[in-house]
């Protein structure tokens, strides 16, 4: 059987992205369900991380226990294909994909002290927590909305002004205009 590639991204209508992975696979064992191919997916060539990195992910968010045995991830819980893929897109948009230029080559480096990845693309790092928030960009979109939105205070104010100057020129000409006398 051909192994089915998707778009890391989940953008699944650009044809021309050139970062894939597979599509997850899981079937049902008994009372269990069986993520059977998170070996692969996780791989250096795909997603390139490790298994736990996902694992943590999806245990949060399904709110259930997933465990790792005979290479698969093994969970309880009625989980289907597109559940699955959707959280897997999830995770990579949080967790892989550089914040700066959207690329999944990023390194993680993950110690005691520092959890970040550094996109070997363009260089950016992006500082992550469990929740895979980057604080970095989060402050930069914080900073870039301020100025936004000062810039946006100054474009109204001058409008504004202008409108009132507008207006007032408007009626001092009229004072001006002696209509006895047209
Ligand atoms: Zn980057």
């Amino acid at each position: 059987m051909s192994k089915k590639l998707i778009n890391m991204n989940g953008d699944l209508t650009d044809n021309f992205y050139r970062y894939k992975m597979p599509c997850a696979i899981i079937v049902r064992q008994g009372a269990f369900y069986a993520f059977t191919n998170i070996d692969d997916i996780m791989k250096p060539k795909y997603i390139n991380r490790d298994i736990n990195s996902l694992k943590k992910f999806l245990n949060k968010h399904f709110h259930t226990s997933w465990s790792y045995k005979n290479n698969s991830l093994i969970t309880s819980a009625s989980i289907n294909q597109n559940k699955l893929q959707e959280a897997i897109f999830i995770y990579v948009n949080k967790f892989i994909l550089c914040s700066k230029c959207k690329c999944p080559e990023t390194e993680n480096i993950n110690d005691k002290k520092d959890n970040y990845n550094k996109c070997l693309a363009c260089g950016n790092i992006d500082e992550i927590n469990e929740n895979g928030i980057r604080i970095i960009n989060k402050i930069n979109n914080k900073i870039n909305s301020k100025i936004n939105n000062e810039v946006n205070n100054i474009i109204i104010n001058k409008v504004d002004n202008n409108d009132k100057l507008e207006k007032d020129k408007i009626s001092e000409d009229l004072d001006d205009i002696d209509f006895d006398n047209i």
